[in-house]
């Protein structure tokens, strides 16, 4: 994270925010950082090359790998198993539901397969960083993010955006989670700016866009699947970060309606 703020400024040549806007938060997985595209890869191979999955398609074993890593995650959230345990019981489960029982030991060479996998690909979503970049310097910047602060902050290092953000807000530090208006009051306090001032960028309908809305912040949908828009007058709506110049806008325009 960056020290304590410079008075905004504009350089030249950049789209200046519009008056009132002074900050911007962002949700981390699969908003800027791309972990759906990581999480493929890895979980591809094993796929391939596990005999364990011969009668189970890639989607199926991708849906059955979501489930559970948001359900290990959320155990893992609470404190009631460690982050080791979490990784390799996950990959126990996959086994077990793909019809094979495996042990602990296998299931944690497995796990560490997947993780090297993992790491081997990842990438931020791309024009999140282009887009970060144009908006740095002009507001304020921030990171909402339902996960743990080390591994958050290992993630914006491996995509480049490290020292661009003012903070960093994980649901570990503050102790609730988005859609709790808790945790973005916490990035508000955090960047010294009033809720009026804000734009919340998310890929999570429930927890970035009716979370931000719930804490009286103005949202913008990443809708990078492009899914049914549930209410298109909770937030703008973007597809795509790339052109930077075009997400810039849709986030700009987003605070501007509010305005109205
Ligand atoms: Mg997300």
């Amino acid at each position: 994270m960056k020290g304590s703020a410079a008075h905004p400024r504009v350089a030249a040549g950049k789209t200046p925010p519009p008056e009132g806007l002074r900050a911007v938060l962002f949700d981390l997985d699969d908003t800027l950082y791309d972990h759906a595209y990581a999480l493929n890869h890895a979980l591809r191979s094993l796929w391939r090359e596990e005999p364990a999955f011969r009668h189970r398609t890639l989607d199926a074993a991708r849906a059955e790998y979501a489930r559970l890593l948001e359900e290990f995650h959320l155990r893992l959230m609470a404190g009631k198993i460690t982050e080791n345990e979490a990784r390799v019981r996950r990959f126990q489960a996959l086994f077990r539901w793909a019809g094979e029982e495996i042990s602990l030991r296998d299931a944690r060479v497995k796990a560490l397969t997947y993780r090297r996998l993992y790491l081997e690909h990842q990438r931020p979503v791309p024009g999140a960083v282009a887009l970060v970049r144009r908006l740095a310097g002009s507001v304020r910047l921030g990171i909402v993010s339902n996960n743990r602060t080390r591994g958050q902050l290992d993630k914006l290092r491996s995509i480049g955006l490290t020292g661009l953000f003012d903070v960093l807000i994980t649901s570990e530090e503050v102790g609730a989670a988005k859609p709790d208006p808790e945790i973005f009051q916490a990035a508000l306090d955090g960047l010294k700016v009033a809720r009026d001032e804000v734009v919340m960028v998310g890929d999570s309908w429930p927890s970035d866009v009716l979370g931000a809305r719930a804490a009286g912040l103005t949202a913008v949908w990443f809708n990078r699947g492009a899914f049914p828009n549930p209410d298109p007058s909770l937030a703008v709506e973007l597809t795509s970060l790339r052109p930077a110049s075009s997400a810039l806008e849709a986030i700009f325009l987003a605070y501007r309606l509010e305005e109205d």
